[in-house]
C-alpha cells in the first residue's frame, strides 16, 4: 500500500467524468487499498478515485463505522434534507454550507465486484452524496450555499463563543 497525492482544487481531473468499473484488476485493487490509506492519512471521512487522479468510478467512506467501498455506485433513493458545514480533501482548509438529502441508498459493488447495498443518514448519507459527485465532476464548492470559510476561522470562532 501507499498513499497517493491528493488532487486539489483547480486540477482540470476534477472536474471530469468517471468510466464505470468492468473489471477488478489487481491495480484497481491496489488503487482501493491506496485510496483507503491515503483518506486515513489525511483523517477525511470519504475520497474518490478522481481525487487521486483516477477517472474511474470508485469512492471509499469511513465515517467511523469501519471502511465501505463502492465500485460503480448508484443512490437509488433518497429522502429528507440535512443542511451542514462540509469540506473535501481537495480543497484544503475550507468549509461551505450544503444542503443534501437526510437518508440515501447505495447500490454498488464492492471491491470483489459483488453487489453491495448501503443504506446511510445524516453524515453518512452527506459523504455518500459527496463522494458520489466527484465520479460526476461536481466539487462541493458549486452546491455551497453562502460564502466558503477558512477552516481555522471557523474554529476560532467557536472557541470564543465557548468563553
Ligand atoms: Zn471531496
Amino acid at each position: 500500500m501507499a498513499l497517493r497525492q491528493i488532487r486539489v482544487y483547480g486540477d482540470d481531473i476534477l472536474t471530469k467524468q468517471c468510466r464505470e468499473v468492468k473489471e477488478m484488476t489487481p491495480r484497481l485493487k491496489e488503487l482501493v487499498q491506496d485510496m483507503l490509506e491515503t483518506m486515513y492519512d489525511a483523517e477525511g471521512v470519504g475520497l474518490a478515485a478522481p481525487q487521486v487522479g483516477v477517472l474511474r468510478q470508485i469512492v471509499v467512506v469511513d465515517v467511523g463505522d469501519g471502511p465501505i467501498i463502492l465500485v460503480n455506485p448508484r443512490i437509488t433513493e433518497q429522502d429528507g434534507e440535512q443542511e451542514g458545514m462540509e469540506g473535501c480533501l481537495s480543497v484544503p482548509g475550507k468549509l461551505g454550507k450544503v444542503t443534501r438529502p437526510n437518508h440515501v441508498v447505495v447500490e454498488a459493488l464492492d471491491e470483489d465486484m459483488n453487489p453491495v447495498r448501503v443504506e446511510g443518514e445524516e453524515l453518512l448519507a452527506r459523504a455518500l452524496c459527496h463522494e458520489l459527485d466527484h465520479l460526476e465532476g461536481v466539487v462541493y464548492t458549486s452546491k455551497v450555499e453562502g460564502e466558503l470559510y477558512d477552516s481555522e476561522d471557523l474554529e476560532e470562532d467557536e472557541e470564543e463563543s465557548e468563553d
